[in-house]
């Protein structure tokens, strides 16, 4: 199973490789692997080198997917032609910045536990119908070994409610040997922490973070987030993006009494925070929360936003949420995808855990099993002509970001 293909190093620049894919060029960084030289074969996640493969693995592999990598991309180009609607102009514009790749993060959620009290939210503190779960470090590691070296992820997001069971050292350790074990990117989502605790973990070798900033209203967010306030949060990612970490991060559409205001501020705001990312998903009512009345916003209004999104910022990755998918189980991801968005993430908990973080009702994907989830995955982006591979960073628009 691949979600990333082997690039050959054909340029070395200090911390940056030049990566080449059948020709084509982008640029990773090369810090998590050590003794890299020009003729090295790789695999790079969103701009950073995250293994090394043999040339003779390599060689398999690329002529495995040579003649799958054109057919895609000519499938790709077809159904980019001659855009008219709104969602075909934000399409024909992703296929023109960022070609046919779509990334796959796997999402490891480790723990519900949650100091917060956010409104909107089923895994609350206050939410005392749920049971509560951890998984402790063994179990996190054997589910990221599962993943990364079974299934093939090459990127994995660790995400928790704000549970400080998980102690510094705690997190230290988990990345630490993930590293050590697994070729993977890894991203933290675990809300807010000190930045010195972001600092181990960029040093034990995480390189990104997902943190939402929910919505660019401050005072809806301080309502929603009654313990928080949006300042910090945005203070926060900042300071990460400048501690290095690739930053993913968004907002929720149809929040009582959000402003339509408010989407296009939140749209604007997520790039000017250089999310790596973009991870905006629709508010879905969680009937254990004081928001438990409130309306679902419609798949339009989702689809919308990604086309906006994609018009505005061009160069963007952009997810197909599993919020989205829950709301058109059906078709959703088809749709985001066909709308301007092209990531995804899939979810790698183990199975008996999945159900319990509750974060909001039905969850598209909670009762699949990874591997025939993967298998639709893949068949999805096959039929749309887009690669389940994370090329990196464009050449020129790293040169832009790195220089
Ligand atoms: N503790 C982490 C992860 C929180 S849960 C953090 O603070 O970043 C991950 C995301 O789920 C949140 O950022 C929020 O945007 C989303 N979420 C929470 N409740 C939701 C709901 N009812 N509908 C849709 N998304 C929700």
């Amino acid at each position: 199973m691949c979600y990333a293909i082997p690039g050959k190093i054909t340029g070395l620049d200090g911390r940056v490789a030049t990566v080449d894919y059948y020709g084509e060029k982008r640029n990773a960084y090369i810090d998590l692997v050590p003794d890299l030289t020009i003729g090295s074969y790789v695999y790079a996640q969103g701009g950073f080198v995250v293994s090394r493969i043999s040339e003779a693995a390599a060689q398999d592999i690329l002529k495995d997917w040579r003649e799958l990598f054109f057919k895609l991309q000519e499938t790709d180009r077809r159904l980019s032609n001659d855009p008219k609607t709104l969602y075909e102009r934000a399409n024909a514009i992703r296929q023109k910045h960022q070609g046919n790749s779509c990334c796959i993060h796997g999402i490891l959620e480790f723990s519900n536990y949650c100091a917060r009290n956010c409104h909107y939210c089923g895994i609350r503190r206050d939410n005392k119908k749920l049971t509560r779960y951890r998984l402790d470090t063994n179990e996190i590691l054997e589910a990221v070994d599962y993943a990364s070296n079974k299934l093939g992820f090459k990127a994995l997001v660790l995400q928790s409610g704000e549970d400080v069971w998980y102690t510094d050292d705690k997190l230290h350790e988990i990345v630490t040997e993930i590293r050590k074990r697994c070729p993977v990117l890894i991203f933290v989502s675990i809300g807010e922490r000190d930045l010195s605790t972001f600092k181990r973990l960029y040093d034990a070798g995480a390189r990104g973070v997902l943190l939402r900033f929910e919505t660019s209203d401050e005072a809806l967010y301080s309502r929603l987030k009654p313990d928080s306030k949006l300042k910090t949060r945005l203070e926060m990612l900042k300071a990460l993006r400048e501690m290095g970490y690739l930053i993913i991060t968004g907002f929720l559409v149809g929040l009582p009494k959000q402003k339509g205001k408010d989407i296009l501020e939140s749209i604007k705001l997520t790039a000017e925070l250089g999310a790596e990312m973009f991870s905006f998903g629709p508010f879905i009512p969680h009937p254990e929360t004081p928001l438990s009345g409130a309306a679902l916003p419609s798949l339009e209004q989702m689809l919308k936003t990604i086309a906006r999104a994609r018009l505005t910022t061009p160069d963007a990755r952009i997810l197909v949420t599993t919020a989205l998918e829950t709301l058109d189980k059906e078709n959703g991801a088809r749709q985001g995808l066909m709308a301007g968005a092209n990531s995804l993430m899939i979810n790698v908990t183990p199975l008996k855990y999945r159900k319990l973080y509750d974060i909001y009702p039905n969850r598209a994907g909670v009762e699949d099993d990874t591997n025939s989830r993967i298998d639709s995955v893949l068949k999805l982006l096959y039929l749309l002509g887009r690669a389940p591979t994370d090329l990196g960073v464009a050449l020129e628009t790293a040169s832009k970001t790195m220089s």
